[in-house]
This record gives structure tokens, C-alpha cells and sequence, in this order.
């Protein structure tokens, strides 16, 4: 390659429907190319308390360490189970899909005793099956849970799952990744511990920083460690002095476009109400289901608990769903996801996240898969 002969960055225009990134709405890409702030200038560490504000307001928390991990969504989930996990430690994790699944290796690579629940795909783990897990196995640390499961399209329900597991002495750790800013997240109503997500799915933000939310309850659990966390980078008692207000400590350099995005995504989402915008991801997920219904598509997960924000759908028999996918790609300019593991060459996964939850992005999907299917 003649590296000087490198053109001007000019990428095709892609309508994203797939498991994401998803759309960015005009107002978060203008303000990524505002001018730089050194990441300790006064203004800049002002941002980080307004982005504080508004993730605890998304998340539903009054948490005061609640911020903006640097690094994509793996980050954040990587935060949470290495600050939690000491070698030896009993977690019991629900795998119900490939989110699960890395959440289970995640323990694994921390020294943790994992307690793997596994699910079929397109299911929900039972609170009992939870409730039998932790009787069973007397002192766990941590019960790690994926709320919406990106490879399955399946939302689990959270609803005393806190509360069980802290009878039990153990913490509760949430997924929120495909699931915060497009289904309700209720980080202290569901008495969660460590919940983290992405910003390039129901926030519509580019991908780059996790959002991580830590109750007090799991600050004390990182206090009383009696190992230093293995990572460095994702220690949540040097990030939290980085991020807390008075103090702002040096710990690494923020990375300040990424902090601009997610602030003005945040004013975007606040702006609209997290209920209505609940309601438009679940009205637009009705419409596209209802449509690909028609088309010959059964719905992956269970009944009752589907995901409004990914939707994952089992292509015709007989159909070639990577052909189809590549001709949406090549002809109508409009990216869904393929099925992961054992779901790849089954299933799409068409996401309706923030910006890409529209009506006329419904009607341009069923369109174009209605040609590509004739
Ligand atoms: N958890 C879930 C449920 C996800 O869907 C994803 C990404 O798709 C991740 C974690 C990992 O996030 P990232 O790819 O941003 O590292």
C-alpha cells in the first residue's frame, strides 16, 4: 500500500440496524468536533460532573460513583467483575448467550469459583433456578446477570433479583449494554451493585466509554479486598479519585471527544423522557416484529420477555440469511447482525436502538428485506 497515497476518509452512508454502533444523531457528532480541553482544565472536569448527573438520572441511581469508564462496553463489564472478584470467590453467573458467556471468562481470568447457569438461547433464567444456585452453594460473592442479551434478544427480568441476593450476602452485578436509554434500567429499584453498559446502543453515541454504576454496598466490597485488583487501568478506587468531585486525581488522561459525545447524547436522551422514548423503542420494535411476521420470521427469545431494542429473528427456512444480509449491505445501503455461536447462519438481529428506533427506518428494513427475500 502507498501509505502517502491514502485518501480522504469518505465512508459509505449506512443506515445501522444491526446489534450496533446504531445511529448518532447530528448534535453528538458536532459536538465531538468541538475544540479539545486539557482533561484537568476546570471547565473540563465541570463536564464530568454534568455527565455524572446525567448518567445517574438514566440509571436511575443516586449512586455517587457513577461514571464514564474509558473503553467500550467490555470495559465496563471487565471493571465490575475484576473489582469484585478475588481469587477464590464464589460468582454465580446466568449465561443465557455470548454476553453471558464472556461475563463467565471474566470470572474465570479473575481467579473467581464460577457457578455458570446455563440457558438455551432466546430463554430467561428463573428467579428460582438463581435462588437454588445461591442455597446451594453457601458463601457467593457476586451474581452476574445479562438484562438484555445482545446474541438473543432476550430481556431478563430483574424483579427481586436484588434483594434475593443480598439475603444471601451476595452482590448483583447487570449488563445494561443493549438495554440503558431504550428499556427502563432501574439501578436502585432493582437494589443492583455494579451495573455497567456502552454508549453505542439505546444512547447513540459513538462507541467508546462505559457507563458504570457502583452502589456503596459494592465500594465497601472493593474496600474490604484483601488482594490488589489485577488490573490497574479498571481499579475503581483509583478511577473513583479521578472522577470524584474536589479531588481529581491523576490517573489517566480522559478521553475528552468521547466525554463531549456522550454529554450531548445524554441531553438528547433527557430531552426526549426516558418514557417516551421507552415507548417509541417498544412501538417501533412492535411494528418491525409484526412485519417480519409477515415475511415468514419467528421470534428467537421467549415470549414475554423479547427486547425492544434488538430484535432477534429466525430467517425463513431455506433462506441464506448471509446473502440476504450482504445484499441489504450492497443494495439499500442498511446493516443487520447475523446470529452468534450456535445461532450464526439462523437468526437476524435487527437493532432498533435510540436514533435507529424510527418508523421510517422500520418501513426501509422491511422494504429491503422484502426484496431481498422475493
Ligand atoms: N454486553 C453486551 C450485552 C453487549 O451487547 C456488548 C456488545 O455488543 C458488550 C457487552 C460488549 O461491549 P463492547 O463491544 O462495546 O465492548
Amino acid at each position: 500500500m502507498n501509505v502517502s497515497a491514502v485518501p480522504e476518509l469518505a465512508p459509505p452512508l449506512r443506515l445501522l440496524l444491526g446489534p450496533g454502533p446504531s445511529m448518532v444523531h447530528p448534535r453528538v457528532l458536532r459536538a465531538m468536533s468541538t475544540p479539545l480541553l486539557g482533561h484537568l482544565d476546570p471547565r473540563f472536569l465541570e463536564i464530568m460532573n454534568e455527565v455524572q448527573a446525567q448518567l445517574r438520572a438514566v440509571f436511575r441511581t443516586e449512586n455517587p460513583f457513577t461514571i464514564a469508564v474509558s473503553g467500550t462496553g467490555s470495559a465496563g463489564m471487565e471493571a465490575a467483575l475484576v473489582n469484585l472478584i478475588e481469587p477464590g470467590d464464589a460468582a454465580i453467573v446466568v449465561a443465557a448467550g455470548v454476553f453471558g458467556n464472556r461475563m463467565a471468562e471474566i470470572v474465570g481470568r479473575c481467579g473467581g469459583r464460577l457457578v455458570k447457569l446455563d440457558v438455551p438461547w432466546g430463554q430467561v433464567c428463573e428467579l428460582g433456578r438463581i435462588e437454588e444456585a445461591l442455597r446451594k452453594e453457601g458463601k457467593v460473592k457476586v451474581v452476574a446477570v445479562v438484562h438484555a442479551e445482545t446474541s438473543t434478544g432476550a430481556q431478563q427480568p430483574m424483579e427481586g433479583l436484588g434483594k434475593l441476593c443480598h439475603a444471601h450476602g451476595a452482590l448483583l452485578v447487570v449488563d445494561t449494554v443493549t438495554s440503558l436509554g431504550g428499556v427502563p434500567v432501574e439501578v436502585d429499584a432493582w437494589e443492583a451493585d455494579a451495573v455497567y453498559s456502552g454508549t453505542q446502543k439505546c444512547l447513540s453515541c459513538p462507541p467508546g466509554l462505559a457507563p458504570l454504576t457502583l452502589s456503596p454496598r459494592a465500594l465497601d466490597a472493593v474496600k474490604a479486598r484483601k488482594t490488589k485488583v489485577q488490573s490497574w487501568y479498571l481499579d475503581a478506587g483509583m478511577v473513583a479519585d479521578y472522577w470524584a468531585e474536589g479531588k481529581r486525581v491523576y490517573h489517566h488522561t480522559a478521553p475528552i471527544s468521547m466525554v463531549y459525545a456522550l454529554r450531548e447524547s445524554l441531553r438528547l436522551v433527557l430531552e426526549e423522557g426516558l418514557e417516551a422514548r421507552f415507548a417509541r423503542h417498544r412501538r417501533h420494535s412492535a411494528a418491525l416484529m409484526a412485519g417480519v411476521a409477515a415475511l415468514g420470521c419467528s421470534p428467537q427469545a421467549q415470549e414475554g420477555h423479547r427486547l425492544p431494542s434488538l430484535n432477534c429473528v429466525r430467517a425463513p427456512a431455506g433462506v441464506d440469511e448471509g446473502a440476504v444480509r450482504k445484499a441489504l449491505l450492497n443494495e439499500h445501503d442498511i446493516e443487520i447482525g447475523g446470529g452468534l455461536g450456535p445461532l450464526a447462519g439462523q437468526v437476524w438481529r435487527i437493532g432498533l436502538m435510540g436514533e435507529s428506533s424510527r418508523q421510517e427506518n422500520v418501513l426501509a428494513v422491511l422494504a429491503a428485506l422484502e426484496q431481498a427475500l422475493a
